[in-house]
This record gives C-alpha cells, structure tokens and sequence, in this order.
C-alpha cells in the first residue's frame, strides 16, 4: 500500500502497481494507457515523493515491458489513490532506464544532501511530504535557565542546612527532616524552546552539522530566513525505556564549518601481491578469471575511488565519516563477492573507510537480480558454486597479475 509506506522505504524503488482503472482518470494521467495487468513504477524522492510511470507489467509472470519511446507520466504519490505495489529487484536493465539513469545520476550528484536522508533518527523530525524540510530546536535564553537553576539549587541547599542545624538543636534525626520544594531542571515544555524549520542538513568538517533556515528564529537576529547555521545533533538514551531520541538544536553562535573532503588511502597492510584466479565448471561452459588483490600504493585505484566518491558513488555513512572526520583513511582492493540470492560472482574494489575508532565498509549489490552480495574470502574461492548450474566451480589456474585494471 502506497500511502502507508514512508519515503525512505519506496525512494529508488521498482513497483510493480495492480491495475486500476481510477488512475487514467486522474488529472495529468489521463494519457496512461489502460492496462489489465498492471503497470511497472519507479518511485524516487524529488522534494516529494513521484511516482514515474515506465511501462505495463504483469505480475503473475513477473514481466514487464516499457512504454513505447521511453514514455513517462509521473505523479505525486501523495495524490495517487491507495494502491497495491510490490517492489521488485532492481536490475541493470531496469536502472538503465534513461529516466531512472537521470533520476540516479541527480541523487547522486546530491551526495551530502541525500546521505542526512539515510539516518533513520531523524526521521520524526522530518516533514511528512517533504522529507528535506527538518525540525531544529532552538532553546532561548539557554543561559538565564540555567542560571536561574543553579540559584534556586543555592536557596534550597541554604535552607536544608539551616533546617538540619535547627533538627540538631532540638534533637530531631537528620532522616526525618524535610523541606519542601527541593529544585529541579526545568521541564522541557517550561522552557523558551522554539522548532524552527530547516533544510539541507548535510555534514559538515570538523564532526560538524550545517543546515539553511527556512524560517526566521524568533527572539534572535543572529540568524534569518535563508542563512547557513550550524546544527547540533543530539542523541539521548532513555534507559527505562531502551529506546534513544535524537534532536537537533540551532547553533546560532558556531561557526558554519565547510564540506570539504580530505581523505588518504590507507596503507597497504599486506605484501604487495595480486592474484588471477580462474574457475572452471565441470557441469556447463562457465569459465572466468577474476583478478583479485592490490599492488602497493595503487594510486591509480584510488584515484578512481575518489572519483566515485565526488560523483556520488558511496555509502551514505561513509560519506558522512568522510566530510565530518579528518583522521579517515581508504582501504581497497580488489575482491570477488557473490550475490546472496542467485550466486552470481563479480569482482568489486572493496572499499573500506577506517577510522581511529571504527571501519565501514562499502555495500554492494548485484547486477542481475539486486540482492546484496557478500564478500568471499580467499579460503573460500576454491568452494564455490557454478552460478549456472550450481555445480561446485574448479580452481583451474592461479598465476601473479600486473598491468592496468583488466576491465
Ligand atoms: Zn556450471
Ligand atoms: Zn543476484
């Protein structure tokens, strides 16, 4: 059901939408051709979330063919009536799209914008239809509260000690002595605190968060509608609750920090060495050599990595660490991973960004049925099965490899 999926959960999906006669009567889409058997969507966030129309499908064989002349009708899936979807895999025939490919190639040329959309924490804070606008705390007067406070915990311990010396006086135990009012922080909804609106949260250098308002903060002029502000991400756990909340709180006195990227690639930890491996099925005509490993420095691979990351290519929290942090460092090399679903074997660079407290490495999925892939050890290459006929693949060959990147 379309209305009740969140964002994050359809953006950059495949949908395979029931047939519903409604939609050719609604307004823009009344050039949909009617269909029986359904209609093959793309959903992606644009400010709001679309749906784009592609081609019919039918979901009982599981086929799907595009409209003629890449014919798209898009529309705002919030005006959509509720309909029947399934995601389907994305394959490389269906990203390759040319609508799908723009859609693609505008997020990922969004990189720092599109990766705040990833953390799952924020998403309470989030505008239900459009999902970049964000609410950010700001907290008047934060100061005077906690001035005010701390005097009203100095009268309260005066007048403890006064009731104690009186207690003494007259004999009476310590533990029976009370006073009223004994001072606590303020509870939140005492406070000045005022949600203004803001959009294009991003990282930013030195562990930093920078955002632009889209409202003016009321009861400062330090900031207005329109300008950079830096924002602090704040995450409380509830221990009896086992649960944590996160907020974000306008810095209007901190400095906006830049989004600059400053990365080294991480020392090669082993001999410099690069292996071919050839593996063979003794079932079917499946023969492949994967050339697997790094050789040295590799500045020409990590050249390439940056690359993709300025293009866009990367995982959301890698990108984060990367702006935020400047003790970041790159590890790659070429590694062969297999799809977890139907064992497809492709060679991948294996990027991992390492840090002084954590490693993160980079996702891959596959090309023909978009399931996720998995890494496959060394130790493991001669085990494998054919991802044809699922017979067990024969190491054939080995040998030492050298030159430019083979594919
Ligand atoms: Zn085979
Ligand atoms: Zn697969």
């Amino acid at each position: 059901m379309l209305r009740t999926s969140e964002f994050w959960q359809l953006d950059e999906k495949f949908l395979m939408i029931s047939p519903d006669k409604k939609l050719c009567t609604l307004t823009g889409m009344e050039s949909l051709p009617e269909s029986d058997s359904g209609y093959l969507g793309y959903a992606y966030l644009d400010d709001t979330m679309r749906i784009a129309f592609l081609g019919f499908c039918d979901e009982e064989d599981e086929t799907y063919k595009f409209f003629d002349g890449d014919q798209v009708l898009v529309a705002q899936a919030s005006m959509l009536p509720t309909m029947l979807v399934r995601i389907v895999k994305p394959t490389e025939e269906l990203e390759k799209h040319p609508f799908v490919r723009g859609v693609l190639d505008f997020h990922e040329s969004d990189l720092l914008l599109r990766c705040t959309l990833s953390l799952r924490q924020l998403d309470h804070l989030r505008d239900p239809l459009r999902p970049a606008i964000l609410k950010a705390a700001w907290i008047r007067d934060e100061q005077i509260l906690e001035k005010t406070f701390n005097e009203s915990v100095d009268q309260y311990t005066e007048v403890l000690l006064a009731a104690y010396e009186q207690a003494e006086k007259e004999g009476i135990k310590a533990k029976d002595v009370e006073v009223e009012g004994e001072p606590e922080p303020l509870p939140v909804d005492a406070m000045t605190i005022e949600f203004v609106r803001i959009t294009d949260l991003v990282p930013a250098n030195n562990g930093t968060w920078r955002a632009v308002l889209l409202d003016n903060i009321p009861g400062t002029r330090k900031k207005k509608k329109g300008d950079d502000v830096a924002i602090s991400m704040v995450t409380t756990t509830i221990e009896e609750e086992g649960r944590s909340y996160t907020m974000l709180f306008l810095e209007v006195d901190a400095p906006v920090e830049g989004t600059k990227i400053n990365v080294a690639a991480s020392k090669p930890f082993r001999l410099p060495w690069r292996i071919a491996y050839t593996l063979a099925c003794p079932g079917c005509d499946f023969k492949e050599t994967y050339y697997l490993g790094r050789s040295g420095e590799d500045r020409f691979m990590f050249k390439e990595i940056m690359e993709e990351i300025r293009r866009g290519k990367v995982d959301p929290a890698i990108a984060i660490d990367l702006v935020q942090r400047d003790d970041c460092e790159i590890d790659f090399s070429r590694e062969l991973y297999r799809c977890r679903s139907c064992g497809t074997l492709d060679v991948k660079k294996r990027v991992r960004l390492i840090t002084k407290d954590h490693t993160l490495s980079a996702t891959y999925y596959c090309l023909e049925c978009g399931e996720r892939m998995s890494h496959v050890k060394r130790t493991h290459i001669a085990s494998l099965d054919c991802p044809q006929c699922r017979e067990q693949l024969n190491p054939v060959e080995e040998s030492l490899w050298d030159g430019v990147d083979p594919n």
